[in-house]
């Protein structure tokens, strides 16, 4: 078989498992944005059929056989099958190592321990939760024997969620971190600076609401025609590819920043998927290359846009003509200030811009320690508040506002908490880099997002999948990831912000 049929026929295998991907996503969407419950059982069903058979592939023969017939022309790949070679590869020889019964069974355990890490985080009982923890763990460093690693054995796992991250560069990135944020936070605190937020309580009725998101979706350059928003209990972004991409927001209607706010993240990951190489278009390469790049860009929107006084300048007398006039007398800068207050929390998800990245320090250390080590599951929650205690100040009272308070570990999720820090320091190295080429900041106060966003697109969103994250942040900024940017960012901001 010559190079152009392998290619071809390496193709329209893999178009077959999108279309098994794609169903499960719109699946997914529908479950999440008011299927019917009754429906829940047949669902499920065909989710498992669907999902086992696109599992099936990744690791089938026949995409051995692809992988194997293309193998010997790797000299005459181009850039966009390359991409999809690799991928395709690791995925497989990842997999395949796993002995299938094995993996039968940790999926099994997995499908049972989210109801069991529910049940214990409500009855506030990490007791019934240890043990399952604890197999789950076994089983993850079980299958680090058969896959492999180089160095140290999370290096693997960090390396699922964002190719080429390992624990050298995850440390001196957290390092910088604990270094210089700890001490701001501190200060911060120590300052004793109220900020007002009281206004941000008052009532806005989800229509009013639903108006401020299509206005930023439409000022940010979401397209309408290839998306759309909808409803959910958590917000998060799917679809298909770049002709189909869809967010979801929640609305509360006393607390309204909280959905202005996820609107902008997830419009962030929406412009990303939508603003692809459009020849990528039908391809496994058509979305985003990393859970970090992926954050970056959520959090560029949310936070190096939403967050800056330009944008409250830019966007206040258009959002006073939207919401209910208990607000005529709020200035930019109120809104401002109260879009950026800081104080140390129990709980992650609902942690400022800066204390947010020491949530996942804590985590990262956590997670480190468990896969360097023969670690007792009942010492985890002590250490868990000691480290709180260590780097914000504060205590959990109970292991539901402590160790029990995220579901990413009873889904298996080990290595997938830094891609969280990474977007938030992508991010900032990406506004110091975009800063060379124009002023961002005039860029926002005039509403010139269309700037904004071309930027993004050719130096980001237009390699989709093709480029890795450390090739696509040394092409846009010449050196690696490096955490000097954020943390100086914060430091101008929260000083200014605090007068300190
Ligand atoms: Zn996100």
């Amino acid at each position: 078989m010559g190079y152009s049929e392998a290619v071809l026929k390496f193709e329209s295998f893999l178009e077959r498992k999108l279309a098994l991907d794609s169903a499960l996503a719109l699946i997914f969407w529908d479950q999440s944005t008011g299927a019917p419950k009754g429906g829940a059982a047949a669902r499920a069903k065909t989710v498992g059929i669907l999902s086992g058979e696109s599992f099936a592939m990744s690791v089938s023969d026949e995409m051995k056989e692809h992988l194997n017939n293309l193998s010997k022309y790797e000299a005459e790949f181009d850039e966009k099958v390359a991409a999809m070679y690799r991928i395709c590869k690791k995925d497989y020889e990842s997999m395949e190592k796993i002995p299938k019964d094995e993996f039968a069974a940790y999926s099994e355990l997995l499908s049972g321990a989210e109801v069991i890490w529910e049940e214990a985080k409500e009855k506030n009982n990490y007791l019934l939760f240890a043990p399952v923890l604890s197999q789950i763990i076994e089983y993850l460093k079980k299958f680090l024997g058969y896959r492999g690693f180089t160095g140290h054995p999370y290096n693997t796992l960090l390396d699922d969620y964002e190719p080429g991250l390992n624990v050298t560069d995850a440390d001196a990135f957290f390092a910088e971190i604990k270094e210089s944020l700890a001490p701001l936070l501190k200060k911060i605190t120590e300052s004793g600076k109220k900020i007002n937020a009281d206004f941000t309580k008052t009532t806005v009725p989800v229509e009013i609401q639903q108006k401020i998101a299509d206005f930023l979706m439409e000022e940010m350059g979401f397209d309408f025609n290839r998306g759309m928003i909808k409803t959910s209990e958590h917000p998060f972004t799917n679809g298909t590819g770049r002709t189909d991409v869809r967010i979801t927001t929640h609305y509360y209607e006393n607390s309204f920043l909280s959905s202005l706010y996820s609107v902008l993240h997830e419009t962030g990951h929406a412009i990303y998927e939508q603003n692809t190489d459009e020849a990528l278009a039908g391809t496994i390469l058509d979305s985003g290359i990393s859970m970090g790049i992926h954050e970056s860009q959520s959090r560029f929107y949310e936070n190096i846009i939403g967050r800056s006084s330009a944008f409250w300048e830019n966007i206040h007398e258009k959002l006073l003509t939207i919401l209910p006039d208990e607000f005529k007398n709020i200035s930019a800068r109120d809104f401002y200030l109260a879009a950026n207050i800081v104080k140390p929390s129990l709980i992650r998800i609902e942690a400022d811009e800066l204390t947010y990245t020491l949530h996942i320090l804590i985590r990262y250390e956590m997670e480190k320690y468990i896969f360097s080590n023969d670690v007792d599951v009942y010492e985890l929650p002590a250490l868990w508040n000691k480290k709180y205690e260590e780097y914000m100040g504060i205590k959990p009272q109970s292991d539901s506002e402590g160790i029990l308070q995220d579901v990413h570990w009873a889904s298996g999720l080990f290595g997938y908490f830094p891609s969280y820090s990474l977007g938030n320091a992508y991010a900032a190295q990406i506004a110091y880099c975009m800063n060379k080429d124009f002023d961002v900041n005039s860029a926002i106060r005039s509403g010139d997002y269309a700037k904004i966003k071309q930027w993004l697109t050719d130096k980001i969103h237009k390699h989709a999948s093709v480029l890795l994250p450390a090739e696509i942040i040394h092409k846009l900024s010449g050196e690696e990831l490096n955490a000097k940017y954020f943390t100086d960012y914060c430091y101008k901001k929260f000083t200014e912000i605090y007068e300190i």
